[in-house]
């Protein structure tokens, strides 16, 4: 089944003479349960692809379907509601709240989910259960050593059970060990079924994922290539 696809997607950022081509046609499909690394040097269009895979940003031109439909000409507030329902996000920087304890920052999602403060809480503690933060429940992220975080956060992005789990550079915050910890979680996900896309400069960690999407220059390279490969290419 095919997850994502994106169809001759471009994207221009400004105008005129100043414009940036941050995405030339790219076409894409990565089918569901796919565990996806993108690679590529710094400029060549990794975030811009990511915040239209995760619907943050549309694209200039091109179609991209998500589950069958086609995303691109969405309002702003309907790529919203596509978000919470389908996407999870993790980010370098793990983004939590810093005032809010484990669990109310893994509630948070639920609340647009409408459901009763019960039933939020005890689906964060489940999904907090599962990362190994069980014991760590009231604690707030200062409270937490950096590899915790990042699975609050990870258990965030995942308390809504979306198809799609989109990390930017998940590790690039962690020292190693952290991070062998951290892609042992995206394993286990990944064998549950879930979608993953994962952006990162490291090639030990895209190693981890299934297939390796090398951008270059607002353009997919080229595939199945290994890391090491490439360096040298
Ligand atoms: P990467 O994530 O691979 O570093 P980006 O997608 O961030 O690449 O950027 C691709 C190109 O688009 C770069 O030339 C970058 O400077 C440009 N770009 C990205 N975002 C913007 C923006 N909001 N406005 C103008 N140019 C942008
Ligand atoms: P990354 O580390 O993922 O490559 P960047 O440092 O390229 O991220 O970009 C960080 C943010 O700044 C992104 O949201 C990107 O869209 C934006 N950005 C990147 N290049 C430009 C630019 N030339 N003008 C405006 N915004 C930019």
């Amino acid at each position: 089944v095919k997850l994502i696809q994106l169809e001759q997607v471009s994207k221009i950022y400004g105008q005129g003479d100043n414009c940036v081509h941050a995405l030339r046609e790219v076409s894409l499909t990565i089918q569901g349960g796919e565990y996806c690394a993108i690679m590529g040097t710094s400029g060549s269009g990794k975030s811009t692809a990511m915040n239209v895979i995760g619907c943050l940003d549309r694209p200039t031109n091109g179609n991209y379907y998500l589950q069958g439909e086609n995303v691109a000409g969405c309002t702003a507030a309907q790529l919203a509601h596509v978000r919470n329902r389908q996407i999870g996000f993790v980010f370098q920087q793990f983004h939590l709240l810093p005032q809010l304890t484990a669990l109310e920052n893994v509630t948070l999602p639920l609340v647009y989910a409408g459901l009763p403060t019960r039933e939020r809480q005890r689906r964060a503690r489940l999904a907090l259960e599962q990362v190994g933060l069980g014991h760590r429940l009231g604690n707030k992220p200062t409270q937490l050593s950096g590899g915790q975080q990042q699975r609050v956060a990870i258990a965030r992005a995942m308390v809504n059970q979306p198809a799609l789990l989109l990390a930017d550079e998940p590790t690039g915050a962690l020292d190693s060990r952290t991070s062998q910890e951290v892609m042992e979680l995206f394993a286990q996900l990944h064998q549950q079924g879930v979608t993953i896309v994962m952006v990162t400069h490291e090639p030990d960690i895209a190693r981890r994922a299934e297939r390796i999407i090398w951008f270059r220059d607002g353009q997919v390279l080229q595939e199945h290539l290994r890391p090491e490969d490439v360096q040298h290419a």
